[in-house]
């Protein structure tokens, strides 16, 4: 008999992509297009401005991408650091201004936590800026645990201080 080997598994996830420091669009569609080469690109939201969390810095610009791809978390959430470092991702203190910040938001049917990785994001039903891009490529999304849909979270949080801009990241 063969032994077994693990067969890698086929992802549906949501990937947060930020900015706040130099040409933020540009730098969004950049990394776009570099998270589609990791596997097939499902979706990509409009981007929406608002206030940085965090110490006083300039406004950030948010969007999500939903993407198909044949990958462990782990080894996707190391090539989202990498992507970060080619866009000149410096890291200084915590929620401090970055050219990029991409977060593994939330990933179909799956929870993850491990000491480098958290799915979904530990900090999504908090916060419209994340939430509002991911319904926009995954609107039925929900909580794996609870099964809570993150349209009604949204609802509950509402948009205010979301600025939306059109046209989408990519694709349009
Ligand atoms: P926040 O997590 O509050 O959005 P941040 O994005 O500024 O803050 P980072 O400095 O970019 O935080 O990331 C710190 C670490 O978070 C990463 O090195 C990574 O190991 C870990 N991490 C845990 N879960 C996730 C996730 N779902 N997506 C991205 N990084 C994660
Ligand atoms: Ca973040
Ligand atoms: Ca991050």
């Amino acid at each position: 008999m063969r032994p077994s080997v693990a067969s890698p598994v086929s992802l549906d996830a949501v990937i947060g992509l930020g900015s706040n420091l130099g040409d933020r669009r540009a730098t969004l569609q950049s990394a776009a297009r570099a998270v589609a080469a990791l596997g097939t690109l499902l979706g990509a939201s409009p981007t929406y401005e608002s206030r940085a969390v965090g110490p006083p810095q300039p406004d950030y610009l948010n969007a999500a991408v939903r993407l198909r791809a044949v990958i462990e978390p782990p080894a996707l959430l190391e090539l989202l650091l990498g992507i970060e470092r080619d866009h000149g991702r410096e890291r200084r203190e915590r929620w401090g201004p970055r050219t990029l910040d991409l977060d593994l938001l939330w990933i179909d049917a799956l929870a993850v936590r491990t000491a480098r990785l958290v799915v979904p994001h530990p900090c999504l039903l908090e916060r419209p800026f994340a939430l509002r891009p991911l319904l926009d490529v995954a609107p039925d999304a929900r909580d794996p645990a609870s099964g809570e849909r993150y349209a009604d979270r949204l609802a509950t949080l509402g948009e205010a201080g979301l600025r939306r801009h059109s046209p989408p990241l990519v694709g349009a």
